[in-house]
């Protein structure tokens, strides 16, 4: 199969191409490296089954020259990551979001590329849904910029289902989190404690609860999704079986990093940053139901993360 990943230099996409290189796949890459890095695909190099076109999704003929490469499935990640920047400047998920998905569902159209995977998120079903909430929870409202950017795109490509025939799996991901991560809360808490290792400020009142996947298994969950759901429109959420609080994050990152003195100080407040949701947690019966489950919970996941992350950037403060 030949695949356009778009985003596929960034922390997911780089995961995801491990697997579709080493299953074969040939790969073409559509990402403007604003998050992403080259160094993620570097290992890919030598297979000759990875190509990367530094392109902008935001622009219409970036993203057809893409699509003209002969494409069976297209797997759209490109998104601004960063949820708290919408607060600051309120068009970042409109373009980055909405309108980059119109783009790569209209390049599918001309180019007559039909299977699409879309990296949504738990956001879409806004605050006060039950938890665990299931894929059939609505109506979904919800109550950040980048929220509604990703239901703005599930909507585009149901209606290109509905009228062009694409086939196409969306995924509500939970917080995901592992190796070569570039932002999130654990990369956030690391590099507090970089820069001053006794003290660690957390947003918030600590008690935010969310559920976290790591990301190999995210992205095994997705080719296995793949693989068995054939409808013309398949929705799955993926996560894990439980959640972790924000306090736990912080006391395993602080044991993790050697940080041991390290005063942990909440800001306050229910959560984060305007748009945050304190506590989410998904349903995952129906990927369980598919035939798959994750490696990792919450906690082991969190760990995990930590560890790598800190493999990877060291303790030492640069700045
Ligand atoms: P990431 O920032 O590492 O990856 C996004 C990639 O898209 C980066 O390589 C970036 O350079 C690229 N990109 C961004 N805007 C672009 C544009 N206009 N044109 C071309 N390339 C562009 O983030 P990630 O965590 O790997 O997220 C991947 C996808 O999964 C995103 O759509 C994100 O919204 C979604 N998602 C992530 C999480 C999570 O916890 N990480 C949770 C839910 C959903």
């Amino acid at each position: 199969m030949r695949a356009l990943v778009t985003g596929g230099a960034g922390f997911i996409g780089s995961h995801l191409i491990d697997r579709l290189v080493s299953r074969g796949d040939h790969i073409v890459v559509l990402d403007n490296l604003s998050s992403g890095q080259l160094s993620f695909l570097d290992h890919h190099q030598s297979t000759g089954q990875v190509k990367v076109i530094k392109g902008d999704l935001c622009n219409f003929e970036d993203v057809h020259a893409a699509m003209n490469e002969d494409i069976d499935c297209v797997f759209h990640l490109a998104a601004n990551p960063d949820i708290r920047l919408g607060t600051r400047v309120t068009d970042t998920d409109l373009k980055q979001g909405t309108i980059a998905t119109y783009n790569v569902v209209e390049a599918m159209r001309r180019c007559d590329v039909k299977k699409i995977a879309f990296a949504s998120s738990s956001v879409v079903y806004g605050e006060g849904a039950p938890l665990p909430t299931p894929e059939d929870y609505g109506p979904c409202m919800p109550i950040s910029l980048y929220g509604a950017s990703k239901q703005a795109g599930e909507g585009l490509i149901s209606s290109w289902v509905g009228t062009f025939g694409l086939q196409a799996w969306i995924f509500r991901f939970a917080n995901i989190i592992g190796a070569r991560g570039t932002h999130g809360v654990i990369f956030d808490f690391i590099h507090k404690l970089r820069k001053d290792p006794t003290r660690l400020e957390v947003l918030g009142n600590g008690l935010q609860e969310k559920s976290y996947m790591e990301v190999g298994d995210c992205a095994d969950a997705i080719l296995h999704v793949m693989s068995i759901a054939n409808e013309p429109l398949n929705l799955y959420n993926l996560g894990s079986h439980d959640t972790a609080s924000v306090r736990t994050i912080a006391e395993i990152v602080v044991d993790v990093t050697g940080c041991k003195d390290a005063q942990i100080e909440y800001t306050g407040g229910d959560r984060g940053w305007a748009g945050d949701i304190p506590k989410a947690r998904l349903s995952i019966n129906k990927m369980l139901e598919s035939g798959f489950d994750v490696g990792m919970d919450s906690e082991e996941a969190i760990r995990h993360t930590a560890e790598s992350l800190l493999a990877e950037i060291g303790l030492e403060d640069e700045s």
